[in-house]
């Protein structure tokens, strides 16, 4: 092993909500960590709606003081209505199956980014901004290092949290696209879109249609986060520049163009590509990926935020286990280390178990009978009320049991509802057929990021 008084326990490439989160966790276990981010933050970032169970975590970091200080939007549940604009379905996080937090809430990530990034660093993490990992120069178990252009940091643990990049990923030629979840996300913030009224003003609207969905999120009191995604197939059969799909699309779909009638439009837009994918296997000798960089599902119902600071803090626990093993100390439970082999299948398993019930449901959106079934409201056996508590992001570390058999059954129903009536039928919205209604007769000025 190359260990120098310089070597750091943990060396985390990037600092999203995973890399801080799990920062800030090892750095308050007392252990020596470095973050190495390329981007000065605030920075621009996409993912604004919060799930009851990240704002649980956050109050349990300890940081419930910090997030109140950023304007934000509370979200009580969300709105899922087909492309028409008729007859749209309300839940609110009330109504699942186990007594769990009711609320969360919708901010802008830039700010709150920081916050997290601002929290670890005053913990006692080291960082290094604007500084790009490059290379990876070693990883083996307890000896890592990388290359920051022209330096060499070295380590004992290598912790990847790059997010969409998947730096570990790709160098390791583990990152697969998930070919039947090829999407394209086009988004920008809107200023004065109509809300909906009292406590519903927080829950993010779904606008569901055969070729994609869009979402509206307000994430404070001025603004709106509005998206539109779409299958990638059918994105390229669109003549229309990446910039001005967004509006291509509001033009195409009643719910949402009603509600932007009297809105600033944004004047850049954002695109993001392919951004379903896992890196399997989630660690090796020497590392751990850690959220977006370990894995990416749809964004359909904003999981990736609450899926990537909980592991953060699970992957923060694990590297602690792991420094005791090679140290010859016990873990801070007083326990005997197991062996890094046993580790990792635990994270594994932590990573499969919580994303599963989310994987589950992602893999139905995209089907009619599934979204029929899902607006309809009610079931037997409280399969919607399960359907609401893992929306809520209660599956850590693994989902209970009375939510994964309700879940297995829903997901029956819906085969069945392709055959039998089990709920009314709703009809289909399709962009393509659309009659488009022009959002503006002067265009704004339109760029593409
Ligand atoms: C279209 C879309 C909509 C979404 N909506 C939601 C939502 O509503 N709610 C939700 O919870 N989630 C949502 N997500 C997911 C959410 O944005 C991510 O899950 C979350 O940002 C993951 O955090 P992270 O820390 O893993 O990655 P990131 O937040 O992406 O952070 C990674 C960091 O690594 C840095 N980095 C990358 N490469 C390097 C390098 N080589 N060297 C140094 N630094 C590097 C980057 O600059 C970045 O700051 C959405 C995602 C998409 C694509």
């Amino acid at each position: 092993m190359n260990q120098t008084p310089d070597t750091y326990d943990a060396i985390i490439i990037g600092g999203g909500p995973a890399g801080a989160t799990t920062a800030l966790c090892l750095a308050r276990a007392g252990k020596r960590v470095i973050i190495i981010e390329k981007n000065e933050f605030p920075r621009f970032h996409v993912g604004e709606s919060f799930l009851p169970r990240g704002y649980d975590l956050i109050q349990e970091l300890g940081l419930g003081e910090r997030l109140s200080q950023i304007p934000q939007v509370a979200k009580y549940g969300a709105e899922f209505g087909f492309g028409a604009g008729k007859a749209s379905t309300y839940f609110t996080f009330d109504q699942a199956l186990h007594d769990e937090g009711p609320t969360a809430f919708n901010i802008e990530r830039a700010p709150f980014d920081k916050m997290l990034l601002d929290a670890a660093v005053e913990e006692g993490a080291a960082l290094r901004v604007p500084a790009t990992v490059k290379k990876i120069v070693r990883l083996s178990e307890g000896d890592v290092a990388v290359d920051i252009g022209g330096e060499t940091i070295s380590g004992r643990f290598l912790l990847d949290a790059s997010g969409q990049t998947t730096l570990l990923g790709r160098h390791l030629g583990t990152r697969r696209t998930l070919e039947n979840h090829r999407k394209v996300a086009y988004f920008g913030h809107f200023e004065n879109v109509e809300r909906l009224p009292g406590r519903a003003e927080g829950h993010p609207t779904v606008a569901m249609c055969d070729e994609g969905w869009f979402w509206m999120i307000n994430i404070d009191e001025r603004r709106t986060s509005i998206g539109f995604v779409l299958d990638a197939d059918i994105a390229k059969t669109i003549d229309c520049p990446a910039s001005d799909m967004l509006f291509w699309g509001i033009e195409r779909c009643p719910l949402v163009r009603e509600r932007v009638t009297n809105a600033t439009l944004p004047t850049m837009t954002h695109t993001i590509a392919d951004y379903s994918y896992y890196c399997r296997p989630f660690s090796g000798p020497g590392y751990f990926q850690v959220g977006d960089a370990a894995f990416f599902l749809d964004p359909i119902f904003s999981s990736g935020i609450a899926l990537g600071m909980e592991t953060a803090t699970k992957v923060a626990e694990l590297t602690v286990e792991l420094l005791a093993g090679q140290d010859g100390t016990k873990t801070p439970a007083g326990r005997t280390p197991r062996s890094p082999a046993r580790v990792r299948r635990d994270y594994a398993r932590f990573l499969d178990d919580s994303a599963a019930p989310f994987v589950r449901l992602v893999n139905l959106f995209y089907d009619h009978n599934f979204r029929e079934m899902f607006l309809h409201g009610k079931g037997p056996f409280e399969v919607q009320r399960a359907t609401i508590s893992v929306l809520g992001g209660y599956v850590f570390p693994k989902p209970r049991w009375s939510l994964t058999w309700r879940i297995l059954l829903l997901h029956m129903f819906a085969r069945l509802q392709r055959h039998f009536t089990l709920t009314p039928r709703r009809e289909r919205y399709s962009l393509l057929d659309a009659t488009p209604v022009s959002l503006r007769t002067v265009e704004p000025v339109r760029a593409s990021a």
